[in-house]
C-alpha cells in the first residue's frame, strides 16, 4: 500500500512564482521519509499541499488510496501534521490544546482525554498539562504539536523542519521518539535541510531543489554515491 503517491504537482503561486515544476513522489506505508532540500526548494510548499492548506497547480496527490480532490475528508483522517510555526492558541493549557484537537476528527471527549495522558507521557509533557503553552521552552512546544497531531491516531505523521531550533540533547530525544512509532507501524514523512538528519532517521529519501525532485532513492544508496 503506497501511504503516499504524487503526480505531476505543480504550484505557481499568485504573482507568477512556479514553487513546485511538476513533481513526482511514492513513499510506501511503514516508510521513513525525508523531503531533504535547501531553503525556498518547496519543501513546505509540498507538505502544504498534501495536507491541504495549500492549493495545488495541477497534478494528482493521493493518501493511503484517498485522492485529495474527490476524497478530501478521508484523506485528511490519515495525516497528523506537525508544521513548522507553532499555530496553537498560547493561552491554552498544554492538554486542552491536545484535547480539542479531537473537535476535528470526531474523537469523543472520553477518548480524546485518555489519549492526551498516553501521548503527553510518552513525550515528556504530562506534568506541564494545567501550564498555559506560552510557558513552555521551544523544544516542549514542537513536542506538544506531536502529540496534538498524534491525537486521532493518523497513518501518516508529517513534520516539517521538526527540529529546527532543537538543541541537540532534544533533537536525539525526538530522533528517538519519531523512530519508535515508526516502528510501531505509523509511516512519517519529514522536511529537512540537513542530510545528518535525514541519515540518521530515513530510510528513503527525496532530494528536492527549486521546484524539482533531483534524486529519489534510499539513504543506503545515496550515501554510497558520495
Ligand atoms: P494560495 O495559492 O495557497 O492561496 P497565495 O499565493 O494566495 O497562496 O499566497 C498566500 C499568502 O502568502 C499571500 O498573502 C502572499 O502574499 C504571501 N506570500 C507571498 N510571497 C511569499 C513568500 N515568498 N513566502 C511566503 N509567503 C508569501
Ligand atoms: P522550503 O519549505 O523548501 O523552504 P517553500 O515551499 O516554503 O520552500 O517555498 C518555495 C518557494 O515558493 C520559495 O521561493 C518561496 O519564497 C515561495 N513561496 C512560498 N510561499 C509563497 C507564497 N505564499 N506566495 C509566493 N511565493 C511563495
Amino acid at each position: 500500500m503506497k501511504a503516499l503517491e504524487i503526480k505531476g504537482l505543480r504550484k505557481v503561486y499568485r504573482g507568477g512564482f512556479e514553487a513546485l515544476k511538476g513533481i513526482d513522489l511514492s513513499v510506501e506505508e511503514g516508510d521513513f521519509y525525508a523531503l531533504l532540500g535547501p531553503n525556498g526548494a518547496g519543501k513546505s510548499t509540498t507538505i502544504g499541499i498534501i495536507s491541504s492548506l495549500v492549493n495545488k497547480t495541477a497534478g494528482t496527490v493521493s493518501v493511503f488510496g484517498y485522492d485529495l480532490d474527490t476524497q478530501l475528508a478521508d484523506l485528511k483522517r490519515q495525516i497528523g501534521l506537525v508544521p513548522q510555526e507553532f499555530n496553537f492558541n498560547q493561552f491554552e493549557t498544554v492538554q486542552q490544546i491536545v484535547v480539542n484537537q479531537a473537535g476535528y476528527y470526531g474523537v469523543p471527549r472520553q477518548l480524546a482525554k485518555e489519549r492526551s495522558e498516553k501521548y503527553l507521557k510518552q513525550l515528556g509533557l504530562w506534568d506541564k498539562r494545567n501550564e498555559p503553552a506560552r510557558s513552555l521552552s521551544g523544544g516542549m512546544k514542537r513536542r506538544l504539536m506531536i502529540a496534538r497531531a498524534l491525537l486521532h491516531e493518523p497513518k501518516l505523521l508529517i513534520l516539517d523542519e521538526p527540529t529546527a531550533g532543537v538543541d541537540i540533547e532534544l533533537r536525539r530525544s525526538m530522533w528517538d521518539y519519531l523512530t519508535k512509532i515508526n516502528e510501531q507501524g505509523i509511516t512519517i514523512i519529514l522536511t529537512t535541510h540537513y542530510l545528518e538528519e535525514a541519515e540518521m532517521l530515513c530510510r528513503n529519501i527525496g532530494i528536492i531543489d527549486a521546484g524539482q525532485i533531483v534524486e529519489d532513492t534510499s539513504i543506503k544508496r545515496l550515501l554510497a554515491t558520495l
